[in-house]
């Protein structure tokens, strides 16, 4: 199939368009390097230097012999601390940007578009692990605007049949996450431990976290983008281990298969931020089969190995 992913130069887009290529699909990237980088791009994969929001990208890909069959849309606007300094600009990536996708699927008669969620859809848990049934309430324009664009897959199926999948990630680590990143607290550790500096924990270090491997979250998307109709008896999915880790003992792993020893330095908690949370990943798992295969030892090895 010839894809197009958007955000495919991205932390968790690279990983996608990697297995793409890997599954001898065709791959097209559509990333304004906003925070991606042309270097995560494939070098078999074609790169389309634009905006999401805009449409000047779209004649070129759809006037060649071979125009995408699918859409991954993973380019987002994706750190809270901006989507709060200016929400204006959140909503237009997030929200207007996937409804220029939908656009395009419907002009295009594409069938598929497989979107990013996220966890931060539901706020503040009522109880864990949260399901997808759980009660949606963002505590910020982040969750908004990651929330609102599942409306308007659900109505473009209805109006249009588009099957658009939205799949809500957990906190997602690996290979070439930004160590600035919001959520990005894999990324900032591994920084931090590879320069033996001691980072800071925020509050005691007791919150917990679902951290689950970019590899399995890219076979997660690409499951769902190959799945035949029939097998997505739902549109909404977690992506998620199910099992809470404290960021404590996070730490710990890290320092344990990096063979450190360094302090911990304890700051302020957050404000807005969530003790515990970690969602249930059983309807992927009986719709598409899908779980972690990685450990999460494994997987932060790997990620402590990567420059
Ligand atoms: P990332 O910043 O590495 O990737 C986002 C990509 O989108 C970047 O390459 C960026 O250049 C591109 N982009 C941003 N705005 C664009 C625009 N207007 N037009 C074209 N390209 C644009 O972040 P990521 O962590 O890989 O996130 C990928 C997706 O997964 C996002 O939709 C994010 O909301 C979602 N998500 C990530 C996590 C996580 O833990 N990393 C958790 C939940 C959801």
């Amino acid at each position: 199939m010839h894809v197009l992913v958007t955000g495919g130069a991205g932390f968790i887009g690279s990983h996608v368009v990697d297995t793409l290529i890997q599954r001898g699909h065709t791959v097209t990237v559509l990333d304004d390097l906003s925070t991606g980088k042309r270097q995560n791009v494939h070098p078999q994969a074609r790169l389309i230097i634009g905006d999401v929001c805009q449409t000047d990208w779209q004649a070129p890909l759809t006037e060649q012999d071979n125009p995408p069959e699918a859409v991954i849309h993973l380019a987002a606007q994706v750190d809270v601390q901006t989507s709060l300094r200016d929400p204006g600009r959140d909503a237009q990536v997030n929200i207007i940007g996937t409804l220029q996708m939908l656009e395009f699927c419907r002009r295009q008669g594409i069938q598929r578009l497989v979107l990013a969620s996220s966890a931060a859809v539901y706020g503040e848990p009522q109880r864990l692990p949260i399901d997808e049934e759980h009660p949606v309430a963002p505590m910020n324009f982040y969750g908004i605007s990651k929330h609102t664009p599942e409306h308007y897959l659900a109505v473009y199926r209805q109006l249009h049949g588009i099957e658009g999948i939205a799949l809500r990630f957990a906190n997602v680590f690996g290979p070439r996450q930004d160590a600035t990143g919001e959520g990005g607290v894999v990324a900032i550790f591994a920084d931090h431990l590879r320069r033996h500096q001691a980072p800071v924990i925020f509050g005691d270090g007791e919150q917990t976290r679902d951290f689950v491997f970019v590899g399995d979250v890219a076979a997660a998307v690409i499951q769902a983008m190959e799945a035949p109709a029939s097998q997505l008896r739902h549109h909404i999915y977690n992506v998620s281990t199910g099992v809470p880790l404290t960021v404590n003992q996070l730490y710990q792993t890290m320092q344990d298969i990096q063979g450190s020893k360094l302090p911990v330095n304890y700051g302020p908690a957050r404000p807005g931020d969530i003790q515990h949370s970690y969602l249930d990943s059983t309807r992927i798992y009986n719709d598409l089969d899908w779980r972690p295969r990685i450990t999460l030892a494994d997987g932060l090895a790997l990620t402590l190995a990567a420059s």
